[in-house]
């Protein structure tokens, strides 16, 4: 399938700027912003049914191909949590409030059982109707560190140990996170759906 440009369906800019760099290089990516400051409630039970009605929307306020990223960090010792409440996991949208709201529910759990995953659904639909929606999904193991650690990237970056590294995700350059993230193997996935890889 041709594609030649697209519509970024997030209005987060720290996914925006890592989804730019991965694919602005084969096609030209538009920001949704261009279009519509209105964000579609998040009303799916899954990364993927949000990832759908996000590119959905973007399409129909754009009438381009609209490629949407719901992601989050997925908890082994938290059954998953808080998966796709990963924005709004403190309630507001403010990472640092998230990100010491996990470390508290943490605060008793031992280095061993602090396993984490931070996942990535990637929906491409051709317009806003399109039946037949393209769906990558991606995702990166680490662990939950004790503190914050690094000053790069988003959201739960700080917290989160990439032991091939030996780092927090926050402390990765740019290019780096964008090699190994639950993003990249997504956008890689994608790529290969494409014929751009
Ligand atoms: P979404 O915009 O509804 O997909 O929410 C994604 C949320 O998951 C973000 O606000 C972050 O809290 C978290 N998240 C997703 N990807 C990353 C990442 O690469 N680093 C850190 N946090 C992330």
């Amino acid at each position: 399938m041709m594609i030649e440009e697209l519509v970024l369906a997030s209005h987060n800019a720290g996914k925006l700027k890592e989804l730019q760099a991965m694919l602005g290089a084969h096609i030209k990516v538009r920001s949704i912003a261009e279009f519509s400051s209105v964000e579609p409630e998040e009303t799916g039970l899954s990364f993927v049914e949000n990832a759908i009605l996000k590119a959905r929307h973007a399409a129909r306020v754009s009438g381009l191909p609209a490629l949407a990223d719901d992601s989050g960090l997925a908890v082994d010792a938290l059954g998953g949590a808080p998966g796709i409440y990963s924005a709004r996991y403190a309630g507001g949208k403010d990472d640092a409030a998230n990100n010491a709201k996990l470390l508290d529910v943490l605060k008793d759990v031992p280095d061993a059982e602090r396993g984490a995953q931070f996942v990535c659904a990637l929906a491409l639909v051709r317009h806003a109707d399109d039946p037949l929606p393209i769906l990558c999904e991606g995702l990166w193991p680490g662990r939950i560190l004790h503190a914050p650690r690094g000053e790069q990237g988003f959201g739960y970056d700080p917290l989160f140990w990439v032991a091939e590294r030996q780092c927090s995700s926050a402390e990765l350059p740019a290019a780096e996170k964008n090699q190994l993230s639950h993003r990249a193997r997504a956008m890689a996935l994608l790529k290969q759906r494409l014929g751009l890889a």
